[in-house]
């Protein structure tokens, strides 16, 4: 599969998935939607095993993305290797009260309508899962300045340096002070 106009409805019916189960690799994707800027297209692949209404996909993605730093706004690239496994069932033959008890448990769970199974939702929604909760360029990025806005990952502003002699300094040594007495 390469990306093309058909690549949001790639996927395959119910009905078509062998006994046997289906098994295959995919490279060059990145077309994922504007929501996702990838910089290295995905490949991997996908195992589907189908029991009655239920399908099991087993599978493996690898690529990146480019995020921006929620400290610095700087962009950087986010390496995405992961293994995944989902249960898919039928959107229209649960209850609220099913999906509840099935999303309790371990195994990740998604949904299918009209009995059609689609690659490229699967794909989409392991990327998004492999995001990270907070974006950050490095772990201990420095930021923005609050007050200049300079970048203190490449230098240094002068906004909350002390000076000699103004009130803050009479403050710090107060601090100071406090601090050698605990
Ligand atoms: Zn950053
Ligand atoms: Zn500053």
């Amino acid at each position: 599969m390469k990306n093309n106009e058909n690549f949001p409805n790639w996927g395959i019916s119910l009905e078509e998935i062998p006994l046997e189960g289906l098994n295959f690799a995919f490279e060059d994707l990145s077309d994922f939607g504007k929501d996702l800027k990838v910089l290295k297209p995905f490949s991997g692949n996908l195992k589907l095993i189908k029991r009655g209404f239920e399908v099991v996909v087993e599978g493996h993605i690898s690529g990146s993305v480019e995020l921006s730093c929620d400290r610095c706004l700087e962009n950087f690239e986010y390496n995405i290797d992961e293994d995944f496994k989902v249960l898919l069932l039928p959107k229209n033959t649960l209850n609220l009260q099913e999906e509840k008890e099935l999303t309790s448990e371990d195994l990740e769970v998604s949904f299918y309508e009209s009995s059609f199974i689609s690659f490229f939702n699967i794909l989409q929604e392991e990327i998004f899962l492999a995001l990270p909760y907070r974006n950050l360029c490095k772990e201990n990025c420095k930021g923005l300045c609050p007050h200049c806005g300079t970048n203190l990952n490449a230098e240094t502003c002068e906004c909350f340096k002390i000076k000699k002699g103004s009130p803050f300094a009479v403050l710090k040594n107060l601090i100071n002070t406090k601090e050698k007495n605990l």
